[in-house]
């Protein structure tokens, strides 16, 4: 999905550089300092969506800086998703579904359908464009969510690339069971690209799991469905549990089947800048990217869909005509 970020609260996402040493690592019967963090209501394309990041008092965690939760909704051929081309930046959109389908468009030219238990992960880097269409899903559920990941300064100008993956490796923990999106969990790694020291996994979960952590990372474990307590907190599909650096595992609990996504990676030690579907260091940057994409320039090429093009929405820093 695309992700419009158009509001005050998130126009500026940053986050100081982190300084000092390390905690150290927690023993496995630490209790955890978890901060809960509500999502907020946004809308794309018509859909609801809860926006878990960024947020006012969480930007980012790791290199992830932007979590949205779609459905679960019934969807008919009048409302299925229908998001027209738009450029991104700066970042990677990776696009996780629980029920449903999408065909992404890309100006690579890639087409590609995605369909529930594969990843489709989107290197935007100086830029791209693409578009999503539910135009095969006309019925039934859409549920998932879109995520971006911030990319460093090293690669975030570098050529756009698009990744598909059919199929992710599986952990099987007792109670749990993993699939490893990004990086690695328990000794396993996933295929997909990854710029930055980060991890993302959904768990499906029907019981108590203990589940390994990287301790220089921090995490969020976001719940998609089903009653989740992390530690003994509890947490609601719209609720995303912080936990800071330095834990070496975490418990996560349910009553009955539930599923959650955990995010975590290396705090993310540069600033950034988040406005609509860009993610930059400055102003200077988006407005550029802006008029690229107003001009209809080859920095984002062009989509082969039927969708209509997105417009640029008013920029705050740039006075209206
Ligand atoms: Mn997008």
């Amino acid at each position: 999905m695309s992700g419009p970020v158009t509001d005050t609260d998130a126009f500026v996402a940053e986050r100081s550089t982190p300084g000092g040493d390390e905690p150290p690592p927690h023993d496995l019967s630490a209790t955890y300092a978890i901060e809960i963090v509500p999502s907020r209501v946004a809308d794309v394309a018509g859909h609801t969506v809860r926006r878990a990041l960024p947020r006012r008092d969480r930007r980012t965690i790791g290199a992830w800086c932007f979590v949205d939760h779609f459905g679960p909704e019934t969807i008919t051929p009048a409302t299925t998703t229908q998001i027209g081309p738009h450029p991104h930046i700066g970042l990677q959109t990776v696009t996780w579904l629980l029920e449903g389908e999408l065909v992404h468009t890309d100006s690579l030219g890639t087409e590609q359908a995605i369909r529930p238990g594969q990843l489709n992960l989107m290197t935007a880097g100086h830029g791209v464009a693409h578009a999503e269409d539910g135009r095969h899903h006309t019925h039934g559920l859409s549920h998932g969510v879109q995520l971006w990941v911030a990319l460093p300064d090293r690669t975030r100008n570098g050529p756009a690339a698009f990744e598909h993956h059919a199929e992710l490796p599986v952990v099987e923990l007792g109670q749990a069971r993993a699939t490893v999106l990004v990086g690695t969990l328990h000794g396993v790694t996933s295929p997909a690209r990854h710029d930055t020291p980060q991890v993302g996994a959904q768990l499906a979960l029907n019981g108590r799991v203990e589940i390994q952590l990287d301790p220089r990372f921090e995490h969020g474990v976001l719940g998609l469905s089903g009653e989740i307590r992390v530690g003994d907190q509890p947490l609601r599909a719209d609720q995303l549990a912080y936990v800071a650096p330095g834990h070496t595992s975490i418990v996560l609990a349910s009553d009955g089947a539930a599923r959650l996504l955990l995010l975590g990676g290396e705090p993310f030690g540069e600033h950034i800048s988040m406005w609509w579907n860009f993610v930059a260091r400055t102003k200077e940057e988006m407005t550029e990217a802006l008029r690229a994409w107003d001009d209809g320039s080859d920095r984002f090429g062009s989509v082969p869909t039927r969708l209509p093009r997105m417009p640029v929405p008013q920029p705050p820093w740039l006075s209206a005509p």
